[in-house]
């Protein structure tokens, strides 16, 4: 028991990976970005059920961020967003010029508090980002209606959501704009990468070039194993492209996804949910299993206890974690202490617990009892 150390979050990665990376480095030696990613990106069109043209690699979920942004503001356009959110969010938008503006969350859910967004509309707001916080897409359909009475665009941050769905209906699959994120310790994992999915065909165009560094239909001749030596370029690129290596851990990852990790992520959140719905200093957080393939485990611990609960589980050797440092109180992003008490009285209720396809069954079971002990104590 003493030397127990469970990991918050890992990457699940083995012999299959491995031997796909191994083929591409010793058979094919093209570690840029060509027909591997190409492969990448029609294994995800069909997993979605989506035409091929939608789906969109780039190196991390943070990129596909940014270049969602860049392909729909302009420099000092304002986008509504959830203050409780990875940093990448807010960075995506202020790497393209746009201005983050701050939200409430929904208290049950943690995704963006709609009622909230809505006080803080402008004449130059331009898109409102959901953040699919712990796989939950919220209130999806409110989010969808307030964007388009308001002509606001909408990126969906489905960073923690690959291989989730809404009303039945894939994340990714409907709406505007939806970017994943594809790193180390998300749903699946290419290593690094993300992907941007949208069927804006300007959009698609737009980050399709931004990826190569603007270089215009760069995509099409990467694939078919060309270069471009004379080319145009009208937007500001960058070097966001997937390389064939991410893209062939990625393809392994994702065929593994249905039968492994999605069925071992639900069943680790079912057994903490059941145990712990009746204590009664933790606060469960809305969630529908039927929907959603958790990426972490967050809870409310009340009374003050979130920072001695922390201590003990890492004294027996479990990891846990606190998602996210609120944004506002960055000081890039303007020290606002104080101006989102909603979201600031989260921030020191929360607490993650270790969810990840590698715990084994034996590792929940004491995960549960070392939680249970301790509000048994205190
Ligand atoms: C992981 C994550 C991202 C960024 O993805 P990277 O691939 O790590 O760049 C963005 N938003 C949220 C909410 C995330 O959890």
């Amino acid at each position: 028991m003493v030397n127990r150390h469970i990991r918050l979050s890992r990457s699940i990665v083995g012999q299959q990976e491995a031997e796909a990376v191994s083929r591409l480095l010793i058979e094919d030696g093209y570690l840029g970005m060509g027909k591997e990613v190409k492969a990448f990106e029609e294994d995800i069109a069909q997993f979605l059920h989506v035409p091929r043209a939608r789906v969109i690699c780039v190196n991390s979920g943070t990129a596909a961020l940014h270049l969602a942004v860049q392909a729909i503001a302009k420099p000092g356009d304002k986008i509504l967003v959830q203050s409780l959110t990875f940093l990448s969010s807010f960075q995506a938008i202020s790497a393209a010029g746009a201005i983050p503006i701050a939200c409430e969350v929904d208290k049950e859910t943690l995704t963006l508090d709609i009622e909230d967004a809505k006080r803080r509309l402008t004449h130059d707001t331009c898109a409102v980002m959901p953040v699919h916080y712990a796989s939950n897409p919220g209130r999806l359909d409110d989010i969808y209606e307030f964007a388009s009475k308001n002509k606001l665009r909408v990126i969906e941050d489905a960073a923690h959501a690959f291989g989730c769905t809404y009303h039945k209906r894939a994340i990714g699959t409907f709406g505007d704009i939806a970017c994943f994120s594809f790193d180390g310790i998300k749903n699946i994992t290419s290593g690094e990468g993300g992907a941007v999915i949208s069927s804006d065909e300007g959009v698609q165009r737009q980050t399709r070039d931004a990826r190569l560094l603007g270089v215009q239909k760069d995509t099409e001749k990467r694939f078919s194993g060309e270069r471009s030596w004379e080319f145009e370029v009208t937007h500001q690129g960058y070097r966001y492209h997937m390389s064939n290596i991410f893209a062939a851990i990625g393809r392994v990852q994702l065929s593994r996804f249905e039968r492994e990790f999605k069925p071992k992520r639900i069943e680790i959140a079912r057994r903490y949910r059941s145990n712990f719905s009746q204590l009664k200093d933790v606060k469960l957080l809305e969630s529908n299993l039927q929907e959603i393939v958790p990426h972490i485990f967050p809870i409310r611990v009340l009374q003050g206890k979130r920072d001695s609960l922390r201590n003990f589980l890492a004294d027996k050797g479990i990891e846990s974690g606190v998602h996210y440092k609120p944004n506002h109180l960055l000081s890039f992003y303007g020290a606002q202490k104080g101006s989102l008490p909603v979201t600031e009285g989260l921030y020191e209720e929360l607490l993650t617990l270790p969810l990840h396809p590698g715990l084994t069954d034996d590792d929940v079971e004491y995960i549960i009892e070392i939680v249970r002990e301790y509000f048994s104590q205190k």
